[in-house]
C-alpha cells in the first residue's frame, strides 16, 4: 500500500532534530524505518513529518564513557553491534542477540534506539537491556535526562520519551566478569519471540527479565530472590523457577495460550540463567 502524504526533514544536528520534533505538529523521528514505515503503510500511524536521524553522526557511534560505560548511540544498527570490538569486550551478549534479529536487511537498517522506542513487547532488546541494567539518555528542548531501563518502558508502544524528545544513547555497564544469557522460543528461525528471558549473573546478584509476557519487560523477582544465596547449580535454578509462571498474567494469542507462555517463561528463565551462570568469569 502506498504511504499517505508526509513531510520529510533531514536535520544535520541533534539540536536541529529536537527543534523540529518539538515545534512541528505530528513530527516523529525516523531511524531505520523497519517498524514506522510498515505501520504507516498499514495506516496504523500517520505522522505529519518524518524527522530522519540518518545524518546525525553523534548518534551513530559506539564508545565508552569516562567511567567505563559502553555507550551505544541511538542510531547504531544491529549490524554495527555485531561487528563492534567495544561490544565484544564490554558486553558480547548484545552482539549475540542482535545477530539473531530477523534477517540481514532488518539488521542493516534497524537501530538500537528504534528497537527500544517502538517498545514492542516482542522485540529482542527491551528485556536484555533491563537485565543488563542499562540507562537511557533522553534529550529535549529543556535539556537532557537519564532514566533506568525499568523506567524507560511504560507500556505497549509507550516509553519515557515524551513529545518533542529524542533518545540519544543507551549506556550499558561493562560486564566486569558478569555472565549474561538469553533464551526463548521464536516463531521459526530468527523469528519473533513467543516468550524470551534475559539473565545476568554478577557479584551484585542475579537479574532475570522476561519478555513477551506483559506490556513491558518483567523482572522475575521471585526467582531472583530465591537465588540470592548464590547457589546457581542446575538443581537450584530449576527449583527457583518453580511457580514463576503462576506469578505472571501473559496474553493468549494465535502463537500460544497464556498457560503455554507461563510454562515457556519458566523454561526460558532457567535456560538464560544457567547460560549466564556458566559464562560468569571463574565459573
Ligand atoms: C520483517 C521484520 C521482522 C522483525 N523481527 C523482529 C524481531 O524478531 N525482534 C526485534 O527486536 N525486532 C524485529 N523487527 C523490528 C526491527 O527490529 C525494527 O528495526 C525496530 O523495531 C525499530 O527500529 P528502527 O530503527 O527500524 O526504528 P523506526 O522504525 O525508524 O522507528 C520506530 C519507532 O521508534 C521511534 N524512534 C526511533 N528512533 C528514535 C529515537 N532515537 N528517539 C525517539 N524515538 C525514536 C520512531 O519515531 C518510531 O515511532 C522486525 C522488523 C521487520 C521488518
Amino acid at each position: 500500500m502506498l504511504l499517505r502524504e508526509v513531510s520529510y526533514a533531514r536535520p544535520a544536528t541533534v539540536e536541529e532534530a529536537i527543534s523540529l520534533l518539538s515545534t512541528q505538529a505530528g513530527a516523529r523521528p525516523l531511524a531505520g524505518g523497519q517498524t514506522i514505515v510498515n505501520v504507516m503503510k498499514a495506516r496504523a500511524a500517520a505522522p505529519d513529518v518524518l524527522v530522519d536521524l540518518a545524518d546525525l553522526e553523534d548518534l551513530r557511534t559506539i564508545g565508552f564513557s569516562g567511567d567505563g560505560l559502553l555507550e551505544l548511540g541511538a542510531t547504531v544498527t544491529y549490524t554495527q553491534l555485531v561487528a563492534s570490538s567495544e561490544v565484544e569486550v564490554a558486553r558480547p551478549i548484545l552482539a549475540e542477540v542482535a545477530a539473531t534479529i530477523a534477517d540481514v536487511q532488518v539488521r542493516n537498517r534497524g537501530t538500537v534506539g528504534g528497537n527500544v522506542c517502538v517498545a514492542d513487547p516482542t522485540n529482542h532488546l527491551p528485556p536484555l537491556l533491563v537485565a543488563l541494567d542499562a540507562t537511557f539518555t533522553i534529550r529535549g528542548e529543556d535539556g537532557e535526562r537519564t532514566v533506568s531501563a525499568e523506567e524507560f518502558f511504560v507500556g505497549v508502544y509507550m516509553t519515557a520519551v515524551g513529545e518533542g524528545e529524542l533518545l540519544t544513547k543507551v549506556s550499558v555497564p561493562p560486564s566486569k566478569g558478569a555472565g549474561d544469557g538469553f533464551a526463548g522460543l521464536t516463531i521459526g528461525t530468527h523469528g519473533t519471540y513467543v516468550v524470551d528471558a534475559a539473565a545476568s549473573v554478577s557479584d551484585a546478584g542475579v537479574r532475570i527479565v522476561l519478555g513477551c509476557v506483559a506490556a513491558v519487560p518483567v523482572r522475575a523477582t521471585p526467582m531472583e530472590e530465591k537465588l540470592a544465596g548464590g547457589d546457581l547449580s542446575e538443581d537450584a535454578v530449576r527449583a527457583a523457577a518453580k511457580g514463576l509462571g503462576a506469578t505472571l498474567d501473559p496474553p493468549s494469542d494465535v502463537h500460544g495460550s497464556a498457560d503455554y507462555r507461563r510454562h515457556l517463561a519458566e523454561v526460558s528463565a532457567i535456560r538464560a540463567c544457567l547460560q549466564a551462570a556458566s559464562r560468569r568469569k571463574g565459573a
